[in-house]
C-alpha cells in the first residue's frame, strides 16, 4: 500500500488518525502547525513529537514535497513564475503577483486539465493528474519561503479545473483557512471555474466566504460552445442560474471572467447581449485581454475594443473591470511555462 500524504489531511482528519493511534487532540494541532505554519519538509523535523510517534506516523504517511525547478522573474513588473516538480516527471506552475495590497499567488489545482478550452495552454496535453490538498497548499508555502514574504491572497486560477478536483480542493480550502496553520481568510481566496454547474451548487451549500469566478467568455451558447467544450454539457442558462444561486446563498458577488478575442466575442452586440443576460445577478465582469497561445490563432482584441466593450457593459449597469496583464514577458498565463518546459525536455 502506498503511503498517504500527511500534509493533505485537514485538522479534523489528522485528529481522527491520531486518535486511532491513541493520541490526544492537541497532538494533532501540534503536527498540523508543524506542517502548515512552520512548513517542515520531513516528519523528523517535528522536534516536540516523540520519536516513537514520528516512527508510527512514518509507517502510514509520507510528505509529498514539491520542489522548485525553475523560477522566472518578470522584467516588466514584480511577477514571478514558479515551476514545481511534483514527482513522476510531472511539473506544475504557480505565479506570484505583487500588488499594492499584498502578495497574491495563483495556484494550480491539477497537472494539466481535461476541459479542453481552445484558447488555453493548460489543456493541450490533457489531464495528467489531480493535485492533492497538500500540493496545492505547498505551492503557497514554498513561494513564501522562497521570497520571505507573506502571501495574503490566493487565486485558484492556474492549471486545472478546481471543481473537477472537488474533494481535494475543499480540503485545501479548509487547511489553508485553519487558524492552527496559515490562517488565510476565505475572503482573500478566489476559485475560478469553467462552470461545472452541479459542483457550483455543492460549493454554495458549503457557504464559504470565498469569491467564485466563472469563466464565461461568451454572451450565449453558440459562441461559448465554439471555445469551451464544457458549454456543450452545461448550457449558458444553467451556468447563470447556478451563479445566481451561489450569490443568493453565500451573499457573495460572483465574478464573470471574459477573455476578449478579436472577432469572436468582442463586438458591441456581444456586450449588449451579455449585459442583458447578466441583469439581476449580483456580479461583476472582469475583462481579460486574451493571451496568445501557439496552437490557436486567436488575436487579442485591441485596446480600443476592450475599452468600448467595458464601456457598453458599464452603461448597462454591469460593474466591469479590465484585468491588468502582469508578467506577459514571462509567459505568466495559464499553462504556458509548463507546456514550454515539457516541449524543451521532449516530454
Ligand atoms: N479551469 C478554471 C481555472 C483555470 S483557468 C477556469 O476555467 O476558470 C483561469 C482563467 O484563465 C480562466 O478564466 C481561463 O478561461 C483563462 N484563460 C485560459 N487561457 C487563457 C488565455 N490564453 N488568455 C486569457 N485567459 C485565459
Amino acid at each position: 500500500m502506498s503511503k498517504s500524504d500527511l500534509r493533505s489531511l485537514t485538522l479534523e482528519k489528522l485528529g481522527a488518525e491520531l486518535e486511532a493511534l491513541g493520541e490526544r487532540p492537541f497532538r494533532a494541532r501540534q503536527i498540523f502547525s508543524w506542517l502548515h505554519s512552520k512548513y517542515v519538509l520531513d516528519i523528523d523535523e517535528m522536534t516536540d513529537i516523540s520519536k516513537g510517534l514520528r516512527e508510527q506516523l512514518k509507517i502510514k504517511f509520507t510528505l509529498n514535497n514539491i520542489k522548485i525547478v525553475e523560477k522566472i522573474s518578470s522584467m516588466e513588473d514584480n511577477t514571478v513564475k514558479y515551476l514545481f516538480d511534483i514527482g513522476d516527471d510531472i511539473v506544475i506552475e504557480s505565479v506570484l503577483m505583487r500588488y499594492s495590497y499584498g502578495n497574491a499567488v495563483c495556484i494550480s489545482s491539477q497537472a494539466g486539465c481535461r476541459m479542453g478550452c481552445t484558447f488555453c495552454a493548460s489543456t493541450t496535453g490533457g489531464l495528467e493528474r489531480d493535485l492533492t490538498a497538500g500540493e496545492m497548499a505547498q505551492q503557497i508555502y514554498e513561494i513564501q519561503k522562497d521570497t520571505g514574504e507573506r502571501v495574503s491572497n490566493v487565486v485558484i486560477m492556474g492549471s486545472g479545473e478546481p471543481l473537477d478536483n472537488f474533494d481535494n480542493v475543499m480540503d485545501f480550502l479548509e487547511i489553508i483557512h485553519d487558524k492552527h496553520g496559515t490562517g488565510l481568510s476565505h475572503r482573500h481566496i478566489t476559485l475560478s471555474t469553467c462552470g461545472l454547474t452541479d459542483k457550483i451548487y455543492r460549493l454554495a451549500e458549503k457557504q464559504l466566504q470565498i469569491t467564485l469566478a466563472i469563466s464565461l467568455h461568451a454572451p450565449n451558447d453558440d459562441i461559448r460552445q465554439k471555445t469551451m467544450p464544457v458549454a456543450l454539457r452545461y448550457s449558458f442558462d444553467s451556468v447563470l442560474k447556478a451563479a445566481k444561486d451561489y450569490a443568493n446563498t453565500t451573499k457573495r458577488r460572483v465574478t464573470f471572467e471574459y477573455a476578449l478575442i478579436q472577432g469572436v466575442n468582442d463586438s458591441t452586440e456581444n456586450a449588449l447581449e451579455l449585459a442583458s443576460r447578466l441583469r439581476g445577478i449580483m456580479c461583476h465582469v472582469n475583462l481579460i485581454p486574451v493571451n496568445d497561445v501557439a496552437e490557436a490563432n486567436y488575436i487579442r482584441s485591441s485596446e480600443k475594443s476592450i475599452k468600448a466593450f467595458a464601456h457598453t457593459l458599464s452603461e448597462n449597469n454591469i460593474e466591469t473591470t479590465i484585468r491588468r496583464r502582469l508578467g506577459s514577458d514571462i509567459n505568466a498565463a495559464c499553462g504556458q511555462l509548463r507546456k514550454r518546459y515539457k516541449e524543451n525536455r521532449g516530454g
